[in-house]
């Protein structure tokens, strides 16, 4: 496609998904997917200067102000952060920053995912709390934000204080208000991060005070004005002063001790009480950090690794079904291949007829994948914005695709039944079972060496097995045997 054409296109989709997050608080793709479109189009304007367009996604902090509430212009802008994903491009934020500041150490933090907030203090008393908007301007939520319990409304500190931080839902609130939408027939929220989101920027304050809404500081706006010089400073000052602070938190000097942190926060993430979706580095000089100052819609001064897809978007191609040795029809999805969690994802199984109709699953369907424990992928929804009338819906067949036998499903059964009990399907995986580990573990006959010689017609029932000295020539023949081989599996 025609570069200029493709760039008009991202701007237009990323607007729009950008107006349902913010604004709507309902995102119709992933984050991941998000993602990937920007970073799709900040390459392509990076090869195409000439289109630079200030309006662009890629320029601006989109955010969005709601009417119905009062607007606060921030002293500093409340800015986005650029993310990162891998080590190399940790080391290169380390090496841009050292190439200013040579001794520069930086503080590593959890990147929560909920919406960021400016807490304004005078004289020791909340007055004003105020969202983030369009970076320059908020919507004040002074009330919404006093129904978060942990909310300090006094501290002890004297004259102007502004702190910002994370509002986010934690993980059981989050299940527990699904719970309650699935009973009142209300759409669920998508994460827990639009339901803090839709909760705080309700004009009804009996939302958000219902909605166990929590808040954790990471930035102490005005430090220096008060003395402070570094971040991990202002974060145990801001601690001191009463507000929630996560205080694991590390100092670090070498890529090595920022990268521990990354890792050991990965671990930990899955049982950590609410949603994260990275880590936030940061200069931990607050004179370095103004000194460095901003980019377009970033500050050069943090920088946000986040952590790989676990749920990616990826097009169901097609359905297939494969027959097991018990009979079993099981259906399998054929994925446009996509990277998920590490690995690249090409087919997951979608268990039986009942799952891809919960699921509305349509071939040609735009669908979410996760990997499921981390190890196989599953397909969790289709995507039914993205649909443009071309899906077909999936009609589990009638026949079994191995030996045109009829595929029959019982009554008060989920499963498929192929029933030929000579079907060649079911013959092969009876042999892949026989001399699997879990029944009789026959060293040197795995899958792919069952597959082969059963190819091959040296190898059609379980007794074949015991007179395969007899086909020694014609197997010794095929590729990959070797004399050795075949006397140790003889052995
Ligand atoms: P971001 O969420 O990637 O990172 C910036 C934010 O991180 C800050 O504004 C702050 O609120 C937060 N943060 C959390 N912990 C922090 C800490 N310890 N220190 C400092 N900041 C911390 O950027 P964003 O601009 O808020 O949101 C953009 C992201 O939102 C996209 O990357 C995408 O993942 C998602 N998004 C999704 C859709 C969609 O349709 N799915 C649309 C728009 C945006």
């Amino acid at each position: 496609m025609d570069e200029a054409l493709r760039i008009q296109q991202l701007r237009k989709q990323l607007e729009t998904y950008a107006r349902e997050y913010y604004i709507q608080d309902a995102p119709t793709v992933t984050d991941q997917e998000y993602d990937r479109l920007m970073h799709e189009l900040e390459d392509l304007e990076a090869g195409h200067p000439e289109l630079a367009d200030p309006n662009s996604p890629t320029q601006r902090v989109i955010g969005a102000i709601l009417p119905g509430f009062e607007k606060y212009t921030h002293a500093r802008r409340m800015l986005s952060l650029g993310d990162i994903f891998s080590r190399e491009e940790l080391e290169e934020f380390v090496a841009r920053v050292r190439k200013e500041f040579p001794g520069a150490s930086f503080v590593a933090e959890c990147k929560y995912d909920g919406l960021a907030m400016a807490l304004h203090y005078e004289d020791g008393r909340f007055v004003r709390a105020v969202t983030r908007g369009d970076g320059l301007t908020g919507e004040v939520v002074t009330a919404n934000v006093r129904t978060i319990r942990s909310v300090p409304m006094y501290i002890d500190a004297p004259g102007h204080v502004e702190v910002r931080g994370e509002v986010y839902m934690p993980k059981v609130s989050f299940e527990r208000l699904n719970e309650v939408q699935t009973t009142l027939h209300l759409p669920l929220f998508a994460n827990p991060r639009n339901a803090a989101a839709g909760s705080i920027r309700n004009l009804d304050t009996s939302v958000a005070a219902s909605r166990n809404l929590e808040i954790f500081l990471y930035w102490y706006q005005n430090a220096l004005e008060h003395g402070i010089n570094t971040q991990a400073r202002a974060l145990e000052a801001m601690h001191a002063m009463g507000f929630p602070v996560n205080m694991d938190f590390a100092v670090c000097d070498t890529v090595d001790e920022l990268w521990a942190f990354i890792e050991k926060t990965r671990e930990k993430r899955s049982s950590l009480p609410y949603e994260i979706d990275g880590v936030v580095i940061k200069v931990n000089s607050l004179e370095q950090e103004e000194a460095l100052g901003l980019n377009a819609k970033t500050p050069r001064y943090a920088i946000a690794y986040k952590y790989p897809a676990q749920e990616v978007q990826t097009r169901l191609d097609d359905i297939f079904l494969t027959i097991g040795r018990t009979g079993v029809a099981t259906p399998n999805a054929v994925l446009t291949p996509v990277r998920v969690a590490g690995t690249l994802v090409s087919a997951a199984s979608l268990h039986n007829e009942d799952l891809i109709r919960d699921r509305d699953l349509r071939i040609g369907d735009t669908v979410i994948i996760r990997k499921a424990g981390d190890i196989i992928p599953e397909v969790i929804a289709s995507v039914k914005e993205q649909r443009d009338g071309t899906q077909v819906p999936y009609v589990f067949p009638d026949t079994c695709p191995v030996c045109g036998s009829e595929l029959i499903r019982l009554p008060e059964e989920a499963d498929h039944f192929c029933t030929n009990p000579d079907c060649p399907a079911q013959v092969l995986g009876s042999l892949i079972h026989f001399v699997s580990r879990e029944a009789m573990n026959i060293d040197g006959l795995g899958e792919k060496k069952v597959c082969q010689l059963h190819e091959a017609h040296l190898l059609d029932t379980i007794q074949d097995i015991y007179h395969l000295a007899e086909k020694r020539e014609e197997i010794l023949a095929l590729h990959g045997w070797s004399d050795k081989g075949f006397d140790k599996l003889l052995a």
